[in-house]
């Protein structure tokens, strides 16, 4: 039986950046396990295409590195927002060194001063948020360098599943591997990101490590004309927007701004959804962002991924996919066709999406909560609860449950660490690598 000082699995930005940290500081032989295939071999439009295989949910991202604290994710409960902060600023510098460009986005101060201010005349909370934007078409070269990084240093073996993690004694003793093999470790990272999600809740259930669910964000993605946005885009980039709804008092937020972008869909394992993404190399003469409600549920029901994807479900029922509609109609009742499609004002990025009637699909809560918002928003960028503003549904964000874990990120199990976006404390990159480098440090330091 082969033996190493850790395993890690899942070769998304959290395990990479701990491989890549472990071997920076000279832990003994490290093993990478990937389930999906490996970089050249990755298709986005195969079954599973999209989030898994080298590079992970990262590989076909937007490549936004949101480079403040409070954003991206919840390691700021787990360690000081200073030291959150130094270690943020490491992982960006790495990114750099594998080709992310320099220019950094967000603003300058005093125009996100009056942001806000304009912002909470409006009813809303402006969070200020600097970015570096790698950009879809960007992200394959930054993998590709870090994949020649690591070969030949860590042994990385790809299209090969971690079924079990080997528990002896109240601590990591190695992993169980879908081919049978028993491969042992001191240290077992997992890093199985939200296409793991299901598997690591499992392990963890049958490790009695503690979790409790993360809400789920149910929304739309908006589509306008890129000059409606730009009083946001040019001011902010990213314009991270809360607000509290009128009727229901939910919270709801905007999320991922792509100026000039393009509307995407994205398939869960079946499940048709859809996304935004911005190139740096194209431009449309569109811009996007979702409108999200996050939405916990307690007693008797819990499982709130099994709700959004219900919704979602009904959505590709109705739609054979995603659908569209145009606000106006949604605003007075009505189904957008092929031909009131055809009359608006905005022209469609996704061409696949079906036009139809959103208020089949969103619970009233939703709906009231989304158009609420885009009337909120229409203070700050004038144009964009028009008429011809385009819905498209479902966008769905599921989040992993969030597992007990130490300021190291190490399990209840000894020895055990879960890290990036599986372990539910992560949720984009520059989070999900910088947990990498934590459980990194943790070992090597244990010595
Ligand atoms: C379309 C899209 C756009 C995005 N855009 C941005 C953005 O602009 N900015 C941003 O910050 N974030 C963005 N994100 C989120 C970001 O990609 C994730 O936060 C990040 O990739 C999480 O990293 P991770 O390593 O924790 O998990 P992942 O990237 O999901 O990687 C986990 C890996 O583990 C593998 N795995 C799972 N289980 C097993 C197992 N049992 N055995 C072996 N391997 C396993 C999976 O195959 C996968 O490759 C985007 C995500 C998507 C889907």
């Amino acid at each position: 039986m082969a033996s190493y000082e850790a395993i890690i699995i899942g070769a998304g930005p959290a395990g990479l950046f701990a491989a890549l940290s472990l071997e920076n500081l000279g832990a003994g032989r490290v093993l990478l396990v990937e389930q999906g295939p490996d970089l050249t071999e990755r298709r986005r439009e195969q079954p599973g295409g999209l989030l898994c295989g080298w590079g992970g949910a990262g590989a076909y991202s937007d490549g936004k590195l949101i480079l403040s604290p409070e954003v991206g994710g919840f390691l700021s409960d787990l360690l000081p927002l200073d030291d959150l902060t130094v270690l943020i600023q490491e992982v960006d510098g790495i990114y750099q060194e594998l080709g992310a460009p320099p220019e950094i986005h967000g603003g300058d101060l005093d125009t996100l001063e009056l942001l806000k201010t304009r912002a909470r005349h409006a009813g809303m909370i402006f969070i200020p948020t600097r970015l570096r934007h790698i950009g879809t078409d960007n992200c394959r070269t930054i993998l590709t360098r870090l994949r020649e990084r690591l070969t030949g240093r860590v042994e990385i073996r790809t299209r090969c599943r971690a079924r079990r993690i080997v528990v002896e004694e109240g601590a990591a003793a190695g992993v169980a591997l879908d081919n049978n093999e028993v491969v042992r470790a001191r240290y077992v990272i997992a890093a199985p990101g939200r296409s793991g999600a299901a598997w690591i809740r499992e392990e963890a259930r049958r490790l009695a490590i503690p979790s409790v669910p993360s809400p789920v964000d149910i929304g739309v993605r908006v589509e306008v004309p890129a000059a409606v946005l730009a009083p946001l885009t040019e001011a902010a980039y990213e314009a991270k927007l809360i607000y509290y709804s009128r009727t229901f008092d939910d919270k709801v937020r905007t999320f991922c701004m792509n100026p000039h972008g393009e509307v995407v869909l994205e398939d869960l394992d079946g499940l048709v959804t859809v996304n935004g993404h911005s190139y740096t190399s194209r431009k449309t003469e569109n811009s996007n962002f979702a409108i999200l409600v996050s939405s916990t549920f307690t007693h008797p029901f819990d499982d709130p991924i099994s709700y959004g994807q219900y919704i979602a479900r009904l959505a590709n029922l109705l739609g054979q996919g995603a659908l569209v509609q145009r606000l106006g109609d949604l605003q007075v009742g009505r189904r957008t066709t092929v031909a009131r499609l055809e009359r608006c004002l905005t022209r469609p990025t996704l061409k696949s999406a079906t036009p139809g009637d959103l208020s089949f699909v969103l619970p009233y809560r939703y709906l009231k909560d989304i158009l609420e918002m885009l009337e909120a928003l229409d203070a700050l960028a004038p144009g964009i609860n028009s008429r011809h503003t385009l819905l498209y549904g479902m966008e769905v964000k599921f989040y992993s449950h969030r597992f007990q874990l130490s300021p190291e990120l190490e399990t209840p199990v000894r020895n055990l660490f879960i890290i990036g976006d599986g372990a539910g404390i992560t949720r984009g990159l520059i989070q999900a690598s910088a947990s990498g480098l934590i459980a990194a440090r943790a070992l090597v330091g244990r010595g």
